[in-house]
């Protein structure tokens, strides 16, 4: 049912650099619906007290973002299919009658993000809550196989143990050092926090001469988007590959819970000059 206003806001701990408000400021305004959409920085003890007054204040909805990805499943009501998957929720609606349904909109955010490319081969590097997503939006794309380079091997191996019934895709683990050759590997991904500004912006997962290795067609995509272009994106460009940062995925996925939340689908390209302005680029 459409409302007079939309109150919506993202929780999370910290919040400081999110760009959430900005990107959905600029739904809300492309959409031409009155609201507003706040950051909400909570302790986990402090979250069922938070969804009280979000009830009684009668929010439409709300993101969740680290560390209460996982915790937030126990406040809920339903939860879609999408996040029973994944195993975590980055997007509440707060239905008319005060239920809480969860979503997760990651992986339609990656999988939007690469619906033009054909991929039957992917390598990942890491194995984290964003490497769920990467693994189920591949899926939706047609992947069949999937190497999970990790600087931890078992963690990798338990990543896989966790998700292997739930995929079509053959999934396998190898440690981040055995990756030299990208001769069959459609697309990359680095699903690590090397690159982001910061402590970690001048490093990357990967050397500089694997990827000389890579088939001219592969697609070297990073999840951090801050900086536009990190080092391991550099490192492909100079090689003539085509690189994807993750800011459309960022972008993607709030426009599907914007939809979540208001039926509208808002105009993504507005969304991502919003947050490129917030980052500066
Ligand atoms: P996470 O759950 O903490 O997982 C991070 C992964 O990177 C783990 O496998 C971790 O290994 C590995 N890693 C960390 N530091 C490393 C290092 N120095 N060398 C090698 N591997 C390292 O984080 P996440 O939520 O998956 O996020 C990963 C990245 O994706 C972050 O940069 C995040 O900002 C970005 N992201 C982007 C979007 C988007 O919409 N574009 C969405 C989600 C996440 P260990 O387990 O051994 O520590």
């Amino acid at each position: 049912m459409k409302k007079d206003f939309y109150k919506l806001g993202i929780i999370g701990n910290p919040l400081s650099h999110s760009i959430s408000p900005a990107i959905q400021t600029s739904a809300l305004l492309s959409a031409n619906l009155k609201g507003s959409y706040e950051k909400y920085e909570v302790l986990s003890e402090n979250i069922s007290n938070l969804i009280q007054y979000f009830k009684e204040e009668d929010f439409v909805g709300f993101n969740v973002t680290i560390p209460h990805k996982l915790e937030i499943l126990k406040y809920l009501d339903e939860t879609d299919e999408t996040a029973k998957k994944i195993g975590a929720v980055n997007t509440v609606k707060i239905t008319d009658d005060k239920k809480l349904i969860g979503y997760n909109t990651d992986i339609c955010g990656f999988h939007k993000s690469i619906s033009d490319f054909s991929v039957s081969n992917a390598a990942i590097l890491g194995c984290g809550g964003a490497a769920l997503a990467v693994v189920f939006g591949l899926e939706r794309q047609g992947c069949k196989n999937m190497t999970i380079y990790a600087r931890n091997l078992n963690k990798a191996e338990i990543f896989i143990s966790n998700i292997k019934e739930k995929t079509t895709i053959k999934l396998s683990a190898k440690s981040l050092e055995s990756l030299t050759d990208l001769s069959e590997t459609d697309i990359l991904i680095n699903a690590t926090p090397l690159g982001t500004i910061g402590e970690n912006q001048n490093k990357a997962a990967i050397n500089k001469d694997t990827l000389s290795t890579a088939k001219a067609t592969m697609i070297a995509y990073d999840l951090v988007y801050n900086p536009a272009e990190t080092l391991f994106l550099q490192y492909a460009k100079n090689y003539g590959l085509k690189t994807i940062n993750g800011l459309d995925m960022l972008i993607l996925q709030g426009a599907k819970a914007f939809e979540i939340w208001t039926e509208k689908y808002p105009d993504t390209e507005q969304m991502k000059k919003s947050a490129e302005k917030e980052l500066c680029l």
